[in-house]
């Protein structure tokens, strides 16, 4: 099975929640590579153009507040059906039909403030890893153990 990679990004809440790191080792112990990560604030332009497809809803000011409103975690996952398995492990929507042993079944109470995206679909993923990692969005996984500072065996 070909490799696949999802954008998955820890929401302001999550951030300010100490969550990244749960988060982090959920997906780890599910068996994703971590392929990039990366603590920023986002601006408003980017918020808009990353949830896009929601322009016209009713609550689009509001997530794009919400979004806004403090550092962000931006991360690239990478494995086997990456992005339905990232899908899986975060759960729905709304953390009330969210079920136990998901991100949001354990770490949310209210869909404004759900903690953790997961990209919808692989060309969703290609989009929003573009739009958060430009021209470092193709590179695969790094190893940590390759390179002059590797391991010495
Ligand atoms: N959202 C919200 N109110 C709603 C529906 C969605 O605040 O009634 C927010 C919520 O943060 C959600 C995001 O908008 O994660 C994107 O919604 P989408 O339907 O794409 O859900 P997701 O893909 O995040 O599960």
């Amino acid at each position: 099975m070909q490799q696949e990679q999802t954008f998955v990004m820890v929401k302001p809440d999550g951030v300010r929640r100490g969550l990244i790191g749960s988060i982090v080792a959920r997906f780890e112990q599910k068996g994703f590579a971590l392929a990039a990560i990366e603590l920023l604030q986002i601006d408003r332009e980017l918020a808009e153009q990353h949830y896009g497809e929601l322009r016209q809803k009713p609550f689009f000011g509001e997530l794009v507040d919400y979004l806004t409103s403090g550092p962000v975690c931006a991360m690239v996952w990478q494995g086997e059906h990456a992005v339905e398995n990232a899908r899986a492990l975060i759960g729905k929507t709304n953390p009330v039909e969210a079920a136990p042993g998901t991100i949001r079944g354990d770490y949310a109470m209210d869909i404004a403030g759900n903690i953790v995206h997961g990209s919808d679909s692989a060309a969703s993923a290609a989009r929003e890893i573009g739009l958060f990692f430009g021209k470092h969005a193709a590179a695969q996984r790094m190893d940590p153990y390759a390179g002059e500072f590797g391991h010495g065996g």
